[in-house]
């Protein structure tokens, strides 16, 4: 007879149902929600409450990985989770709750895994070196490291962290745990010990505060008897003390009496944009209804560029910013919070009372507009059923955590969370009155707290002079002799942790078999194909009453929406245009349109767009690469399939540029600038695209953020002076890029239900002089400069004051024809190196020399990156990671069979991951077959290959890339760091032969390089 006894079940307008289940011996509480999915998700989460700022939280997630009772050994987690077919494990710390993370393919390793995973929650090893190494150490140079602490360090300083630390101070008060940073402040890290996590863990991670939610296919009798040993070592364990429920008591506070206003400084050179932060109190997290009147009210005003925030504050000369943005926190009472990213420093004064008059007078006026509304309302509607179909998973996870931490534990408020159909059915009888009631109550007349981030180049020279004196100081205190101890003590430390994992305990672990693992079906079509025989093809070929000279693929899911996406090869832009790629792209959705003569203001083109689409968008590439094409993508309901149609053509030939509209896009170009070159990682990528890539050949390379700032602030004054010299230069670009000859189309959806899926193109292109042939897709390898063709002896170095750490990237040749026989043993070598727990995490973050590290086999073009993500010292982790590659490939390190099935499972995994919803397997369907050339089959024939990998094939990808990537003469690299590390960083670099020069971001120009 099981302890589990079934709470509730409750179906949700989402299409999945809930099933509660909690242990009658152990309060253990398990939610399943039910998922038609190839993937099977785990959610075990905490409720984790703090009241102070050591971090206990999140110094305890990272503890919980380092081994527990019945498996005391680091890493023997995520080495079981590979074999599990997945891809490791993950986690979260929030402010209220710890969320441990894990997804595999099929329910069968999963279920295997999942005692092992509670074991490590309920009693991990919380040991005193896994501290030393993995939360804080001082090293023998008398510098403060740990895993902990340097995430800590790479994010505590930045504008929005000190901009939410600021506004919690304000807001909660001293006996409240949303207060606190649940990361732990870096001073109080260097005062934290292991005890004092020892007894946070023994109040918080027990069973009756732990809920594991599972969301796919899971069968529940078996879910309830792979529990059955957890039940039996809790059980083992013995009682527990009586527990008070986290923050059902403490979460509730006084609201806010007076309007506060704060500025807070944070570290930047340049000075010209900040931030504004306002909140207020919300409501209750159980008072959904009023949530849900919020989130409309909050999408009405900032969700397109014709809502009244928009429209007035970023859409206009003079942009008081270039975004603004609601949000309201999940705390049992939340906090709402209101953005403007980018204002102009001279502006940001006087933003609160611009923002507040304009609030002001849509209530003195009554003025809400009712249509846009119902549009509002009608597509939160239609969100609804889009999450169930593309992020199903994370929606099931954030209702169910939200209940565990704040419902009725009968499942009462769970029935009513899940309502939001029944909401917004109420909310669309709202009045204009009723929303103008809402407004005034929670931001024209509540309290709240004004804050103003503020960049300053004064902040980041003191900030940076204190941390050196401070280390200097604490240098010196130590003196050489202590130092030295504690270097023994971190090797120690080190050593202790590093005990290898048994071989029989890994072999032991069963690998389901990958045949059993199921890719969602996508049928595919073609217009104009005789040769393929299916059902979707037939439906097709009969819907013949017309001409249709188009490429267009058609790829058949189960879905409520259909969508239709351009793919069009943007090869033939003279170079001299390719600049305007990115203001092409980001005004083409938002500019008046000449219908038959009659022109259409942009206002009612973008108004339309809400109405019958539920997104839209015009970028480079998918997520699978292919940047060197322009993508349109539109997501309609099924019933607008012929809408979609149109539109789309009518953005392609038809909108108009004007340079009203130009200038206030190019300035909110402008405007972001500033804020996307505080990104060290962003930064460095850019400056290797810069490096690499032709931007007088490459969409991609021309439109970077790096060669923006002169050519816009030049199209602005050309805008002003002679706009026409702009505006037909951009009406070149799209007559270039728009040619039919360069349009690939990509159809996904519920294809037999549609009465005329080829036919609806019948007039799609303009018609033109004889159709030409269907222009080549340009990969990436094509539009290389001589530095990507050829990698080696460039070396670029660049100084970044709003860091506080370090990056690098490195590129190599690799493979280049997407059936290299070369990229299954590539795929298994890169996992085996910078897979969770594998090589380079147990040799550089586990050092403390690198937050992560990561490789990339780029095949289209034909290149392998390497990145060093948050480091000290980027250079010391990439000496590190030579000395790894150099000693696998002379066979002074070996790698064991046990390894590298887990990490074939692990790459097996991310190849079903990729798949894992109806769109992206529709998509990975155009990608393998139209952009790449190969056949629908492409995964599963990599799946097989993946198995297929020996170790000899193993060494050979090794010999033939890995070791390229440190040599001078055949890898390039990027480094990009604070100021304080950058002479180490190149020290260290011209050491080992490479030629660095150093550079400016500003710096970089088309030509540079
Ligand atoms: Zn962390």
């Amino acid at each position: 007879m099981s302890n589990f006894k079934q709470v509730c079940t409750v179906p949700t307008d989402f299409g999945v149902t809930f099933t509660k289940l909690k242990s009658e011996k152990t309060g253990l509480t398990v939610m399943l929600a039910d998922i038609e999915a190839p993937l099977v998700n785990g959610y075990f989460v905490l409720a984790t409450e703090s009241f102070d700022d050591f971090g206990c939280p999140h110094t305890l997630e990272h503890l919980v990985f380092l081994g527990s009772n019945q498996y005391p050994y680091k890493g023997v987690l995520d080495s079981l989770a590979n074999r599990a077919i997945a891809q490791g494990t993950n986690a979260w710390t929030d402010v209220d709750h710890t969320c441990y993370t894990i997804t595999t393919a099929g329910s069968e390793g999963f279920l295997n895994l999942l005692p092992i995973y509670v074991d490590h929650i309920l009693y991990p090893t919380l040991t005193e070196t896994g501290y030393h190494t993995e939360v804080h150490h001082i090293n023998g140079k008398g510098e403060d490291a740990g895993v902990v602490y340097s995430e800590m360090q790479g994010c505590q300083n930045l504008g929005d962290d000190r901009l939410h630390l600021c506004m919690k101070r304000i807001m909660y008060p001293e006996n409240c745990g949303y207060r606190s940073e649940t990361g732990g402040l870096m001073e109080k890290l260097r005062e934290l010990s292991v005890d004092k996590i020892r007894d946070y863990h023994k109040s918080y991670y027990r069973p009756d505060n732990l809920c594991l939610i599972i969301t796919g296919k899971v069968d529940q009798s078996e879910l309830v008897k792979a529990l059955e040993p957890v039940e039996e070592s809790i059980i083992k364990n013995g009682p527990l003390p009586a527990m008070q429920r986290p923050w059902i008591s403490t979460g509730d506070f006084p609201n806010l009496e007076k309007n506060i206003e704060e500025t807070v400084l944070f570290a930047d050179e340049d000075e010209s944009m900040g931030t504004v932060l306002i909140a207020w109190n919300g409501p209750k997290c159980t008072d959904f209804l009023t949530q849900k009147e919020l989130e409309v009210l909050n999408t009405y005003l900032t969700d397109s560029p014709v809502s009244v925030l928009q429209r007035e504050f970023v859409e206009t000369e003079d942009a008081l910013c270039t975004d603004v943005d609601f949000h309201i926190t999940d705390h049992l009472k939340s906090t709402l919070m209101f953005t403007a990213s980018s204002v102009p420093i001279q502006e940001i004064e006087q933003f609160p009372s611009e923002l507040f008059k304009t609030l002001t007078r849509l209530v003195a006026d009554k003025e809400i507009d009712m249509t846009r509304m119902a549009t509002v309302i009608e597509k939160e509607m239609l969100k609804l059923l889009d999450s169930a179909e593309t992020d199903a998973h994370d929606t099931a996870a954030a209702v169910a955590i939200s209940d565990f931490l704040y419902g009725s534990p009968d499942g009462t408020d769970l029935k009513e969370a899940v309502k939001d159909r029944e909401y917004l059915v109420m909310l669309a009888k709202y009045t204009v009155d009723d929303w103008l009631q809402v407004l005034s109550k929670w931001y024209i007349d509540a309290p709240r707290v004004t804050l103003f981030g503020k960049p300053s180049a004064e902040f980041a020279e003191q900030q940076s002079h204190e941390e050196t004196s401070r280390v200097e100081k604490q240098r010196a205190d130590l003196g050489e002799e202590k130092l030295k101890e504690l270097q023994r003590e971190l090797d120690d430390a080190k050593a202790k942790n590093d005990v290898p994992v048994p071989k029989e305990l890994l072999e032991g672990f069963k690998i389901p078999s990958a045949a059993s693992i199921k890719f969602i079906n996508v049928t595919t079509a073609r217009n104009n194909d005789k040769e393929t025989v299916n059902q979707v093809q037939q439906h097709i070929n009969d819907d013949s009453s017309a001409d249709v000279p188009l490429f267009i693929q058609f790829d058949h899911v189960k879905s409520h929406f259909i969508k239709l996406s351009a793919h069009i090869s943007a090869s033939s832009i003279p170079a001299h245009l390719l600049l305007y790629t990115r203001l092409f792209l980001k005004s083409i959705f938002s500019l008046p349109i000449d219908k038959d003569g009659k022109l259409i203001a942009y206002e009612d083109v973008v108004k339309g767009l809400g109405e019958d689409t539920i997104e839209y968008e015009a970028t480079l590439g998918t997520s699978f690469g292919f940047r060197e094409l322009a993508v349109f993508n539109l997501k309609v309901s099924s019933s607008k399939f012929e809408a979609a149609i149109q539109w789309l053509r009518d953005i392609l030939w038809n909108t108009k540029f004007t340079a009203e509209r130009l200038k206030i896009v190019a300035a909110q170009i402008l405007n972001d600038i500033p804020q996307a070159k505080r990104d060290g990682h962003d930064m460095g990528n850019a400056t290797m695209r810069a490096l690499q890539v032709d931007p007088k050949q490459s969409v991609n390379a021309a439109r970077n953020i790096l060669f923006q700032s002169t050519f816009l602030q030049d199209t602005v004054k050309r805008l002003d002076d002679d706009p026409s010299s702009v505006i037909d230069e951009l009406n070149e670009f799209r007559s270039h890029l728009c040619s039919p000859e360069n349009i690939r189309i990509h159809v996904t959806g519920d294809i037999l239900n549609l009465k005329t899926p080829r036919t609806a193109f019948r007039d799609f292109a303009p018609a033109k002089e004889a159709t030409k042939a269907l222009a080549p897709i340009t990969l990436a390898k094509q539009v290389l400069k001589a530095a990507g063709l050829e990698p080696g002896k460039h070396g670029i170095l660049v100084t970044l004051p709003t860091i506080e750490n370090s990056f690098s990237l490195h590129s190599v040749k690799g493979p280049d024809r997407f059936d290299d026989p070369d990229i299954a043993p590539l795929l298994v070598m890169i996992e085996l190196l910078d897979t969770m727990e594998g090589i380079f995490w147990k040799l550089i973050r586990g050092q403390g020399l690198a937050y992560s590290c990561f490789l990339d086999a780029n095949i289209e073009s034909g290149l392998i990156n390497f990145t060093i993500y948050r480091s000290p010292d980027a250079f010391k982790a990439f000496e590190q990671a030579k000395i790894v590659v150099e000693r696998l490939a002379n066979h002074e390190m070996e790698i064991d069979n046990a390894s590298v099935d887990g990490a074939k499972s692990a790459v097996i995994y991310s190849l079903v991951a990729r798949e894992n919803t109806m769109d992206r397997a529709a998509l990975q369907s155009f990608v393998n077959q139209v952009l790449k050339k190969m056949p629908a089959s492409y995964n599963q024939d990599m799946l097989i290959a993946i198995q297929a990998v020996t170790m000899d094939d193993l060494r050979r990808v090794l010999n033939k890339y890995f070791v390229d990537m440190f040599k001078p003469d055949t890898s390039n690299v990027v480094a990009i760091s604070t100021p304080n590390k950058i002479e180490d960083i190149r020290k260290g670099f011209e050491g080992l032969g490479f030629v660095i020069k150093s550079v400016v971001l500003n710096d970089i120009n088309v030509d540079a390089f």
